[in-house]
């Protein structure tokens, strides 16, 4: 796949990083902590930070999200070298997946000449089911409904999984060192679900490839993701994967870690209320242990 972006966007840089919110919520304190780290370490290794909308979810993400989380990257002044903040509110870009459709279509319809994708009907309690029943969590390969081998048809209320064979994938993170894992740590890797969403999963790993980034800086969770990431770029023509640099998480006194989803509050609410920007970079890098200069 050729790259959307020119290599004359920033002269020769060294590595490309993104920074890839998802418009779920309101920006908070732990996508501060990956900014830091983001334009730490990019700034670091003299490289470039694309910004990218990860909406694949038309039911999780909204449009006043978008353009919030826009503002917000504007009032704390950080800025990527592609594209910019005014591009995304213009019209349609080719960083917000929700625009790009047709890239994900692509990917899968050469998935299918490399591997098996097949339509799957389990859901969530199908998954929790095979828990109650067996002790532990689903680990692949396939899926518990067996539907690999059931030839069910394509189409709404089936999700697709994508087949990315066994074994383990390898790589050396720049924060954690040496690391391995299982491709199907959750069984055959869910490229559409249920609802006709391309997932995070197909998408990241479509984006990073046809956006030329090379270097993938993130928090610690998605850890257990990384092998089926790597597995499926392989799959899907990329010659070397990304470096991965994992950084650890805000966490709240209890050892939680910070989410949208409960109400951390956000980097909006925090400037309204007078907090400054460098104020809320330094308690972000201090959550994380970033120890070097900050962005702004
Ligand atoms: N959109 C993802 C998130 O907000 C980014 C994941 C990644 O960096 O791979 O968690």
């Amino acid at each position: 796949m050729t790259s959307v972006v020119s290599p004359a966007a920033k002269a020769t840089p060294r590595v490309t990083t993104r920074f890839a919110p998802a418009p779920t919520g309101r920006l908070h304190l732990g996508h501060l902590a990956n900014a830091v780290y983001v334009w730490g370490l990019a700034q670091r290794l003299g490289g470039r930070v694309l910004l990218r909308v990860e909406d694949h979810d038309r039911q999780r993400c909204r449009p006043e999200y978008e353009a919030a989380l826009l503002d917000d990257l504007d009032r704390l002044g950080i800025a990527a070298d592609l594209p910019s903040t005014a591009s995304f509110r213009s019209g349609p870009s080719l960083f917000r997946q929700s625009d790009n459709g047709p890239a994900y279509e692509d990917a899968v319809r050469r998935l299918e000449v490399a591997t098996q994708v097949y339509a799957c009907d389990c859901s969530r309690s199908t998954f929790g089911a095979w828990r109650e029943a067996n002790g532990r969590t689903w680990s692949g390969p396939g899926c518990p409904g067996d539907c690999r081998a059931r030839g069910l048809p394509v189409g709404p209320g089936a999700g697709l999984r994508a087949s990315l064979g066994e074994g383990d994938e390898a790589w050396t993170d720049t924060l954690l060192g040496e690391q391995a894992g299982p491709v199907t740590g959750e069984g055959d890797l869910l490229v559409r679900d249920r609802n006709g969403n391309w997932t995070y999963a197909l998408c990241v790993v479509v984006d990073d490839l046809r956006h030329g980034v090379d270097f993938v800086i993130r928090g610690e969770d998605l850890l257990e993701a990384t092998p089926a990431q790597i597995r499926l770029g392989r799959l899907l023509g990329r010659e070397r994967p990304p470096g991965f640099a994992h950084h650890p998480l805000v966490r709240r006194a209890d050892g939680t870690k910070l989410s949208k989803a409960d109400g951390a509050e956000s980097i909006g609410e925090l400037l309204d209320a007078g907090s400054s920007v460098t104020e809320l970079f330094r308690l972000a890098a201090a959550a994380v242990g970033w120890t070097g200069p900050l962005p702004v």
